[in-house]
């Protein structure tokens, strides 16, 4: 990691880039290190038009006074100079020199890693049954439903949650009459954000563990099911991982029915698939871009990938339909249960609605308060997406409450200047930045599930 001379224009960025050796497009060789790496534009006074970049495709991944942070790859500072804004190059996220992923012989098939320690979607999935297997009293895998790659036939994962709980009859059953409340935690629907799967990862651990040992736990699991889904994107996380010590930076899934990555590349900027949390149907917007990072549909409709499609029959399943699809509908007093899907890098707290903040949801002072509530834990920002970065429609928490009623958040994990920073931080941050705040603010959630509107 290292600062480029602050000035640099976008104009000027291109040739220095150049000259330092960026490659554009697919076909990056050992050798040819420098395609896959993250560059932070400051886009100045662009934090009115943030919807804008928003619609243009781009990622804005924070806000500096009226500036935002853009993230992207080479050619990002000649689209933001197309849109007439004003940009510099501020920060040059350098990826390690690729190497292939190396496995260790006899390795446990949960421990299968690659850069530095993060699990790969294998090793995410062997660590589930493992803990079903060695916790049958408190831990059920269960599917629910397939990647596109699986439905298409081009290999692919089956789509995997597990519910933790100390078992009774009737618990962990896919229906939302449960005798227990909810929690729901879900990480890498954008498979580049690698630091979140690791948190469920260690949070699955932390409860079949914990359980007869830690207070806090126990009482959990006595009183709640907590479900986690750790790869909401598995085939996009099997294209991080491929990789290996210089994980791909893809964030979509893997759905190329439109375009693939001879034509859009697989950089930061530009790769195919469709942006899961994009696709989600209350208040979608149409981004049909091939390319860019948030194209939010592969049919012209909202809902089209299949990820998409079975995590919102399991939040039906799981939490029932307790609110009238209105903007000013109340859940109803039988709404229960919280979720949370986790993101990174800018390092806030994000409440519906994402699609808009020029209005609040009628679940607006619960919603702030229990961000005051985690926010003491981290240090994150609250606010509805639009207040802290920009609008975003098409996102998981805003159909998660606008049509089933969930207490629904979203938080992004960051460092921001820290050495934590970035969507590939070194494995040491996992436990020793992310994991110790994340803990609390998972258990606390949980412990939100009987009455979050309350
Ligand atoms: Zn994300």
């Amino acid at each position: 990691m290292r600062k480029l001379r602050a000035a640099t224009t976008v104009a000027g960025a291109a040739v220095l880039l150049a000259s330092l050796g960026f490659a554009a497009g697919p076909g990056a060789q050992a050798g040819d290190t420098n395609s896959q790496d993250v560059i932070e534009y400051r886009v100045h006074d662009a934090y009115p038009k943030g919807e804008a970049l928003e619609s243009a495709g781009l990622e804005v991944v924070k806000r500096v006074g009226d500036d935002v942070i853009v993230v992207g790859d080479a050619n990002t500072g000649s689209r933001l100079e197309k849109l007439g804004l004003r940009a510099e190059v501020s920060r040059h996220l350098r990826q390690a020199p690729w190497s292939a992923p190396t496995l260790k012989p006899g390795a446990a098939p949960q421990d299968e890693t690659y850069y530095g320690g993060y699990h790969t979607v294998n090793a995410h999935y062997a660590n589930m049954d493992a803990a079903a297997s060695a916790h049958p009293d408190l831990a059920t895998v269960v599917n629910y439903g397939q990647s596109w790659r699986k439905q298409q036939g081009q290999g692919g994962y089956d789509l995997k949650a597990v519910c933790v709980t100390k078992k009774a009859e009737g618990d962990c059953a896919q229906k939302p009459d449960s005798k227990k409340p909810r929690f729901l935690l879900q990480s890498q629907i954008h498979a580049r954000e690698i630091a979140t799967g690791e948190m469920s990862y260690k949070y699955i651990n932390y409860l079949v563990n914990g359980y007869g040992k830690d207070p806090e736990v126990t009482k959990l699991l006595d009183t709640t099911e907590i479900w986690v889904v750790p790869i909401v994107n598995p085939d996009g996380v099997n294209i991080v991982q491929s990789g290996g010590n210089s994980p791909k930076l893809h964030r979509k899934n893997a759905d190329f029915t439109d375009a693939d990555l001879r034509q859009c590349g697989d950089s930061a900027g530009s790769q195919p698939g469709v942006d899961l949390n994009r696709n989600f149907g209350y208040h979608w917007e149409s981004n049909t871009s091939k390319c860019d990072q948030t194209t939010s549909t592969s049919n012209g409709a909202a809902d089209s990938e299949p990820e998409t499609k079975a995590l919102e029959q399991l939040w039906a399943n799981l939490f029932g339909d307790h609110r009238a699809d209105g903007p000013d509908d109340r859940p109803d007093a039988n709404a229960r249960g919280t979720a949370l899907m986790l993101h990174s890098y800018a390092g806030i707290i994000i409440l519906p609605w994402e699609y808009t903040h020029s209005t609040h949801t009628p679940s607006d002072a619960q919603f702030r308060a229990m961000g005051a509530d985690m926010s003491k834990f981290s240090g994150y920002q609250y606010g509805q997406a639009g207040e802290l970065l920009y609008d975003a429609a098409g996102g998981s928490d805003d159909l998660a409450y606008g049509k089933l009623g969930i207490a629904s958040f979203t938080i992004e994990l960051g460092d921001s200047g820290g050495s934590c920073d970035g969507f590939t931080p070194q494995y040491s941050c996992v436990d020793g930045t992310f994991w110790p705040y994340m803990q609390k603010t998972f258990n606390y959630l949980a412990s939100k599930a009987p009455s979050p509107y309350k």
